[in-house]
């Protein structure tokens, strides 16, 4: 045997892009079209290092790198692609940047035929935009069981509605003027027959790619109007509902009438729902974003930019969007104690904040410590398990009046 002998070794490589659907929404199909032909130019001059390029249909490519050495050669052909997307294409006198997730198969240790390496390549490319996007992975054996477990939970989230499987929790926020509970976040929960409580962080993304979130969304909207309805009934008449919005959602032409008809349906006043939607959802698409938001405000509704801080955020977006509310995200509130940096943050985003007139509230305020500097810093309000977790519709109604006795004693 010649020891010496490095092993050969062949590098599949599946190309999805990030958010095509997006950019042929935001063109047009024609444009998408030419795009796909001007990427795969692109890819075709990495032709040096490889084997085969293919388009996999939709917006995947497939590349094939013949004879390598060792796994990091074709982690450095999938940088350099990840590198090269970084210049934007010109088009129709437009610059339209794209991004993409790329998963690898080695040949022989993930599969002896093609169909295997490129459908694991696939699988694993997916499983990676579910986590974070504009990146590589490598296939690990760990993918197909994931993967398989990802499918049945799928299957499970389709019939969960029908089912009655979900419901929702409420967690209070807190005015820093008086300490009165002003509003209630609902989130969403999901008791699963065999998994039990499966966390909104798994399903949610799963019920936006299959779609099933906006009917999802239009139940928890339907749920949280009717029920703060009820708490107006009981005399928290000045109560907020916050809603979380999928960016799928937001784009959703119907949402406008949704959140319309639910307001007058439940005789609920102008401002007293609040919808949350995530930086990096608005980031995607902001002048498609900025209309979608102004027609969901012409509803009356408020809207907050959540997990800020989290994004890439920029002042020239931030005053370009019709918002009301700015959620300092909890990652920052959690360690500003410890970390400097943090605390810079968090006073930083109250202060960018005021300066645009609107509302900042903190969440995930877990200590009192926590609570005195936002506070000193100016913050206008806070949520987090220092009030209360989220809770139960009847729990959130014991603790409304609860609050309610002590803040009478206190006056
Ligand atoms: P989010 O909107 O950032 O919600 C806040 C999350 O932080 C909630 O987790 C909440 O339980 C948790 N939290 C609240 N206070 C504290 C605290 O003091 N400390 C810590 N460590 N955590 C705290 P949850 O309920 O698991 O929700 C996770 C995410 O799922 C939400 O993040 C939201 O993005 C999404 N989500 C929940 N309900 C819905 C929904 O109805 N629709 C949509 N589209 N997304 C939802
Ligand atoms: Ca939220
Ligand atoms: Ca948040």
């Amino acid at each position: 045997m010649d020891a010496g002998r490095l092993q050969r070794r062949v590098a599949v490589l599946c190309v999805g892009l990030d958010d095509f659907k997006g950019i042929n929404e935001q063109f047009s199909y024609q444009t998408g079209d030419q795009l796909l032909l001007a990427l795969a130019d692109r890819l075709r001059a990495h032709s040096g290092r490889l084997g085969a390029l293919a388009r996999l249909g939709g917006d995947q490519f497939a590349l094939v790198q013949a004879d390598i050495e060792q796994p990091y050669e074709a982690a450095e052909l999938a940088q350099s692609i990840l590198d090269d997307l970084e210049a934007a294409f010109a088009l129709d006198h437009q610059e339209i940047r794209l991004r993409a997730t790329i998963g690898i198969t080695l040949f022989p240790e993930d599969g002896d035929s093609t169909e295997k390496l490129l459908q694991k390549a696939e699988q694993t490319m997916t499983l990676a935009k579910t986590r974070s996007r504009n990146r590589y992975q490598f296939y690990i054996a760990s993918v197909d069981s994931e993967m398989r477990r990802r499918r049945e939970l799928e299957k499970d989230l389709r019939e969960a509605l029908p089912r009655e499987q979900f419901y929702l929790v409420y967690q209070p926020q807190i005015s820093y003027r008086d300490h009165r509970v002003v509003g209630v976040e609902a989130l969403i929960r999901w008791q699963h027959p065999e998994h039990g409580l499966v966390p909104p962080d798994l399903f949610i993304p799963l019920a936006e790619q299959n779609g099933t979130i906006i009917a999802i969304g239009e139940w928890v909207l339907d749920q949280a109007c009717r029920q703060l309805r009820e708490w107006h009934d009981q005399g928290f008449s000045d109560l907020r509902m916050a809603v979380n919005l999928s960016t799928v959602q937001l784009h959703h032409a119907e949402l406008p009438r949704v959140v319309n008809n639910l307001l007058q349906m439940y005789r609920l006043p102008p401002r007293s729902l609040e919808l949350e939607v995530t930086e990096t959802g608005l980031m995607e698409d902001i002048s498609t974003a900025a209309q979608h938001l102004l027609s969901l405000r012409r509803s009356g509704a408020l809207i907050a930019i959540d997990d800020f801080g989290t994004g890439y955020s920029s002042l020239s977006y931030l005053k370009s969007l019709p918002l009301d509310k700015i959620k300092i995200d909890k990652s920052f509130v959690q360690d500003l104690l410890d970390d400097d940096d943090d605390a810079t943050i968090v006073r930083a985003i109250i202060q960018l904040g005021k300066s645009l007139g609107m509302q900042v509230i903190a969440e995930g305020v877990e200590t009192v410590e926590q609570e005195a500097y936002i506070i000193s810093e100016g913050c206008h309000e806070g949520q987090g398990y220092f009030y209360s977790k989220p809770l139960p519709a009847r729990e959130l109604g014991a603790y409304l009046k609860q609050a309610q006795r002590s803040n009478a004693a206190i006056l």
